[in-house]
């Protein structure tokens, strides 16, 4: 706590007491820390595709670009690791954007159905290439919501995605879609490697992972998860997350129906 004094005078002139504001800073100094561990592993994060970049460039204009087999090697090299930092840097700018609430968000009535539908045409390849088995439920009774298609889309995306990547080969994603007061909840469960419970409260942070080099290794930025928060949050919605490590995750996309 922080504490400032200042004394009061009562009509007389002559001081009437104290007046005393203690002020917690700790949700102050809390917040300062974020955003230094924020600015730190910005930086880290593109320094590691920086360092690598150089490295093979320097190694190609030494003279391994002589050598076809290698220079070809190490131009994919340097090309994943560009698409990496623009990945990233898309990511930021996304988040920026939802911090300043400058997204524009594009309000109509949508069918939860069918954006299911569209997330299942773009993620099933992936699951087949896993030879996942991805089922989908939806209840008779779902409404229409009001909400922004492409956030919406995207955040189903990302937790469909992430389902995927986080369950060995031959796993099960189940997708559920049910009605719960006036929302609806969207539930995506797999059972894959989970979640330790001591990372669970820390997931939806900012480029926080479990496993940061299997992240990587899968493509994934680690903003994900923060980014599909902020999007349902910006819609009045929340969504949680249950795991249990080497069980399996179960996500909930909970969103108001609100306006139709
Ligand atoms: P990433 O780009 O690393 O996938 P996300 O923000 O989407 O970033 O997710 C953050 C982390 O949460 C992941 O790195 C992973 O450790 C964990 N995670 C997310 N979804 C799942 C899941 N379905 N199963 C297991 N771990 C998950």
């Amino acid at each position: 706590y922080r504490a400032k004094f200042a004394p009061f005078k009562n009509e007389n002139g002559d001081y009437g007491g104290l007046i005393v504001v203690l002020q917690d800073i700790t949700e102050q100094q809390k917040l300062e820390n974020m955003r230094k561990e924020f600015v730190a592993n910005v930086s880290h994060e593109l320094k590691t595709p920086i360092t690598t970049i150089k490295s093979y460039t320097e190694t190609l204009l030494e003279g391994a670009i002589d050598d076809t087999q290698y220079s070809m090697q190490f131009l994919k090299v340097i090309n994943n690791e560009c698409d990496r930092m623009a990945r990233i840097v898309r990511d930021l700018l996304q988040l920026s954007n939802l911090d300043f609430k400058q997204t524009k968000w594009n309000m109509t009535k949508i069918s939860v159905k069918e954006l299911i539908e569209e997330t299942l045409k773009r993620t099933e390849i992936f699951a087949k290439e896993k030879r996942q088995s991805i089922n989908v439920q939806i209840e008779e009774n779902i409404t229409e919501i009001f909400a922004d298609k492409d956030g919406i889309l995207q955040v189903i995306l990302n937790i469909v995605s992430n389902a995927i990547k986080y369950t060995p080969e031959k796993g099960k994603i189940d997708i559920s879609v049910k009605m719960e007061n006036d929302n609806v909840v969207i539930t995506v469960k797999d059972n894959g490697i989970g979640i330790p419970e001591k990372d669970l409260d820390r997931i939806f942070e900012r480029f926080y992972r479990v496993d940061k080099a299997r992240s990587r290794a899968l493509g994934g930025t680690g903003l994900g998860l923060s980014i599909a928060k902020q999007i349902v949050e910006a819609h009045n919605g929340d969504i949680k997350i249950r795991s249990k490590y080497n069980v399996g995750t179960e996500v909930d996309i909970i969103l108001p129906v609100v306006g139709v």
